[in-house]
C-alpha cells in the first residue's frame, strides 16, 4: 500500500475512474482508467503507464497525419 502524496495520511486504493482531459479542441474521455484514489482526501493519482499508452494511441490517430491510401500515389 502506498501513502497519499497530498495528505500523507490516507492510503491509495486501486480503482477504475473516469478520466477526462482536453487535447486542444478535443475532449478525451476514458470510462475506465486505472487510478489510485486516496481514501482520506480523495486525491486521484492516475496510472502513468496507462496515460502514456493512451497518449501514444491518441497521437497515432491525429487527423492531419498522412493518409495511408495517398502515401504511394504522389510522384516526384
Ligand atoms: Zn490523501
Amino acid at each position: 500500500m502506498s501513502l497519499c502524496p497530498v495528505c500523507q495520511t490516507g492510503r491509495l486504493q486501486k480503482r477504475s475512474m473516469a478520466f477526462v482531459e482536453w487535447h486542444g479542441r478535443h475532449l478525451l474521455v476514458v470510462n475506465r482508467m486505472p487510478a489510485m484514489v486516496c481514501d482520506v482526501c480523495q486525491e486521484r493519482v492516475y496510472d502513468y503507464e496507462a496515460i502514456e499508452i493512451l497518449q501514444k494511441l491518441l497521437w497515432s490517430q491525429l487527423p492531419n497525419r498522412t493518409e495511408p491510401s495517398r502515401a504511394g500515389i504522389r510522384k516526384t
